[in-house]
């Protein structure tokens, strides 16, 4: 029987950090993954350029039932220190909005310094190779892989991600595991999702699929202000993804179509000016001609045809509610299938903020999207999975 110092169970962002500071550690580690190549999240991210960090980020942009938890790992790791990383590598990137972090290349590039790391450290891969069982020994695990290996660790990491995008091998691994040795999990949902409308919404604003619009949008106290885009199944868009981590089944969101523009005052110049032209094409002066359109037949028939000459200051108004203050209750979202994170996992309450390892279970850790934080839209998540698994491996 083999023996290994440290398992790590994910060959993603956070187990090729985890493997690659526990292997400078002078640690045997081997990383086993199902899939036939690593950080394939990694490969598909932020359009195949990889958003690898946010240079803004702080606890306040990361979601989980305790917003201290991340404090901790997200100090000891920064993002300055992973850009510190991709620099010494020679990797071009550059700052695409809100403090997004991209190669300028490929997202390949983050993968193949990641393994060539963890080469360096002594790590070893072993790809399409699953952990079939696993069991608590007197000095840490035994586990069987795939094809009936087994092997022994005094630790293991479970850095197997969350369910979202079951199409590339996502499970609930990682929260069985949890559950196996008596941690808690906070419920599991898809998030950073587009949100879709039931059948009668869809067919009346299916016309605007693939028109997008600088909005704000807004759940309770929560707002962001990004694109956001029609589509053929409901609304997507930055702004979307975003709010889809805090709406939940049969609330309603909140959208300004044109934040910046007092649409009431800007109605009331152009019917001054010339009050002979119709209410929508007053507003495709802001807004593509199609919404516009869409916007004035949501009140009524009748207000398509209107000049603004007949319109009174109370009915600009209701079309300026139409604009920047429409509240629509989406049916659902489009799930797992499409969800770039997954909201909940393995409760915080039973791990150590400092070394990720599970409170009752000396030697296991869990890390990445696996645990109960989750981040925004825009490079933040690959750091959490950078901070956790940095953090990690000075312990595992
Ligand atoms: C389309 C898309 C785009 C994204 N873009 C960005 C972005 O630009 N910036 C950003 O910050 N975040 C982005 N994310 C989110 C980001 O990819 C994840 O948060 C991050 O990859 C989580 O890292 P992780 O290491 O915890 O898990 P993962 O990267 O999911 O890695 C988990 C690994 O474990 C393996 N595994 C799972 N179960 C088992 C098992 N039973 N046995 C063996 N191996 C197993 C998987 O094959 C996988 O390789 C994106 C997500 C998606 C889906």
């Amino acid at each position: 029987m083999d023996s290994i110092d440290v398992v790590v169970i994910g060959a993603g962002a956070a187990g090729m950090m985890c493997a690659i500071e526990a292997g400078k550690r002078g640690r045997k580690v081997l990383v086993i993954d199902h899939a036939p190549s690593p950080g394939e999240k990694i490969r598909i991210s932020g359009g195949g350029r990889c958003n690898f960090t946010n240079i803004h980020a702080s606890p306040k942009n990361f979601i989980s039932q305790n917003p201290h938890f991340c404090i901790s790992a997200l100090k000891r790791y920064t993002q300055h220190d992973f850009v510190a990383l991709v620099e010494r590598h020679g990797i071009a990137f550059h700052e695409k909005t809100l403090g997004q972090l991209f190669c300028d290349g490929s997202a390949m590039q983050v993968i193949n310094m990641l393994t060539g790391e963890m080469k360096r450290s002594g790590a070893a891969l072993s790809l399409s190779t699953a952990a079939e069982r696993i069991e608590k020994t007197d000095g840490g695990f035994a586990l069987t892989l795939s094809g009936g290996v087994p092997v022994r660790c005094a630790s293991l990491v479970v850095a197997s991600g969350g369910k979202s995008i079951p199409k590339m091998g996502a499970t609930g691994f990682g929260y069985d595991v949890a559950a196996r040795f008596g941690l808690r999990t906070v419920e599991t949902r898809p998030a950073l999702v587009p949100l879709t409308f039931e059948p009668n919404t869809l067919e009346r604003l299916r016309p605007l699929a693939g028109i997008a619009v600088d909005a704000v949008v807004s759940c309770g106290k929560t707002q962001f202000s990004e694109a956001m885009l029609f589509t053929h199944r409901g609304i997507s868009g930055p702004a979307i993804l975003q709010i889809s981590s805090y709406w939940r089944e049969g609330q309603e969101i909140g959208i300004a179509m044109l934040p910046e523009v007092n649409v009431f005052e800007a109605l009331r110049q152009a019917r001054a000016q010339n009050g002979k032209q119709a209410v929508q094409t007053a507003l495709a002066a802001f807004l593509p001609k199609k919404l516009a359109q869409t916007v004035t037949q949501t009140l009524g028939q009748e207000f398509g045809a209107s000049t603004l000459a007949e319109m009174s200051d109370k009915t600009l108004r209701r079309v300026e509610a139409a604009v920047n203050g429409w509240r629509i209750k989406p049916s659902g979202s489009e799930g797992y299938r499409t969800a770039e994170v997954t909201l909940g996992g393995v409760d915080t309450r039973d791990l150590d903020s400092r070394t990720m390892e599970a409170k009752g279970v000396p030697g296991l850790y869990f890390i990445g999207e696996v645990v109960d934080v989750t981040g925004w839209l825009g490079g933040y998540n690959f750091q959490w999975a950078w901070s956790s698994g940095w953090c990690a491996g000075q312990y595992a």
